[in-house]
């Protein structure tokens, strides 16, 4: 019994700045770049986010290859961050660097399609099976526009998404439930908008909310992931989504799959794998395999709504799509990764690395007598301070412990490991190998024995 050696554990503050020395004298020269990079960018940082991993200088990394990360002093880290999905497939995949290179030497952008666009869309109405696609720079873009097709297809204004979701920067989503009611999310910088006026917000999982929520025939569209990723992980209940489906479509609302989390799943996302039929989809992030794109697609009915409404207004801006979009570049890149990664081949070992990390995550949480749980959504595993799996948003969001967080990423780092900042996910890329999750187990296991009993 190893109770005893936790009581003489020293508190978490203490772990913390043992391990912020470790990461100091280790990383030398990323502390030097950082200093620099700190004089001329906001933060320090290209993206104000990359400063969350919670170590104490931004880790300056030198290349990324596979399921490696090599950074600026010279440590070859296990990657399941995979640049939080974008790297799904691994870094640099051989086949999408090729196709780039190609490409570029060919123009990047041109606002005129190229070959590629026409087998991409092909190659997405096979996978996904939606007829009609689109395509943005980032997901959040995709979601930005979806919601604004749907508003004008349907003529309706409200958007419902469930407690604790993530889209992206769409500002209308940024909505949460608090005891019961809605509240704009007081992170949101700069928004001036009550977005409560048109987002409707309910708890995953729960029926008679939905059907609430849906009742005054105002809801243009449903925007949800098949499983909440983004506030830890909550799996849709069994019979959940047939009912949800169902409602949906009798109240003439259309669902959209936000699928660029859950296509962890397979090359078809996990829609497809549950049968949800949505009327909608997105992905983002790694469909272009770390190349800024993204792809939306419709059903017949919705596409040729939204084009009638499109036909119907008044020439100008639509306030959809951005210069880049569907450059061919991303579409190069769109099309190497369809054809060469989004295959069952390349899933297999993804799949099979991920069922033995969450195998191995659970029983080290066993041995060290923790009241966690680990869910395994396709090639994404996610451990989570609670007993059991989360039902909702809510709850998913009580069992998060930012401060014991923090300590495991950053003791991970240190052992030359990386998982995803904000939760704890973990993502495997057909490169992961044995060693890697190996590595990984081994790294957590000294941690875990070094952590104070939680109360
Ligand atoms: N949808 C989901 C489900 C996401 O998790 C994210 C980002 N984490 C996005 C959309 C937005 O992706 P991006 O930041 O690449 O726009």
């Amino acid at each position: 019994n190893d109770v005893s050696p936790r009581r003489r554990a020293p508190p978490l503050q203490a772990l913390m700045a043992r391990e912020r020395q470790r990461y100091i004298d280790r990383q030398p020269r990323s502390m030097a770049q950082a200093r620099r990079a700190a004089a001329h960018l906001m933060f320090g940082v290209p993206l104000h986010w990359m400063q969350d991993w919670g170590t104490p200088f931004p880790l300056q990394i030198d290349r990324a290859e596979g399921a490696r990360v090599v950074d600026l002093d010279g440590h070859e880290r296990a990657d399941f961050c995979l640049g939080d999905t974008g790297a799904m497939f691994g870094h640099a995949p051989p086949a999408v660097v090729s196709a780039l290179a190609r490409q570029a030497g060919r123009g990047s952008t041109a606002m005129l399609a190229g070959e590629d666009a026409a087998v991409v869309g092909e190659h997405l109405a096979a996978r996904f099976g939606l007829p009609q696609w689109q395509f943005a720079m980032s997901a959040s873009d995709a979601n930005r526009y979806v919601i604004r097709w749907l508003r004008a297809a349907s003529g309706r204004p409200k958007v419902l998404v469930f407690d604790g979701c993530y889209h992206g920067t769409v500002d209308d989503v940024f909505v949460d439930l608090v005891d019961g009611r809605p509240v704009q999310r007081p992170s949101l910088l700069g928004q001036v908008h009550d977005l409560r006026l048109h987002t409707v917000v309910v708890p995953f999982n729960d029926l008679p909310a939905l059907d609430a929520a849906l009742a005054g025939g105002d809801v243009a569209c449903v925007l949800a992931e098949p499983a909440l990723t983004n506030v830890g992980m909550v799996l849709p209940a069994p019979g959940y989504w047939p009912a949800a489906r169902e409602r949906i479509r009798r109240a003439g609302t259309a669902l959209v799959a936000d699928e660029t989390h859950t296509l962890s799943v397979g090359p078809g996302g996990m829609a497809r794998a549950i049968g949800l039929d949505p009327d909608a989809l997105v992905v983002g992030k790694a469909i272009g395999a770390g190349m800024p794109c993204a792809a939306y697609g419709f059903s017949s009915e919705w596409a040729e709504r939204a084009m009638r409404a499109k036909l119907a207004a008044p020439p100008g801006h639509s306030g959809i799509g951005t210069t880049l979009s569907g450059n061919l570049l991303a579409m190069a890149a769109m099309r190497a990764t369809l054809e060469t990664l989004l295959t069952e081949a390349v899933y297999a070992p993804m799949l099979a690395r991920a069922t033995a990390l969450a195998e191995g995550l659970r029983g080290l949480i066993a041995r060290h007598g923790l009241p966690w749980c680990v869910t395994q959504l396709g090639a994404r595993c996610e451990f989570q301070f609670c007993p059991t799996p989360p039902r909702d948003g809510a709850a998913a969001a009580a069992a998060m412990d930012p401060a014991l967080e923090a300590l495991i990423h950053l003791a991970l780092v240190n052992q030359d490991v990386l998982i995803t900042p904000f939760h704890n996910m973990l993502l495997c890329c057909p490169a992961t190998g044995d060693e890697d999750v190996a590595r990984l187990l081994a790294a957590l296991d000294t941690i875990l024995a070094e952590l104070p009993r939680p109360a």
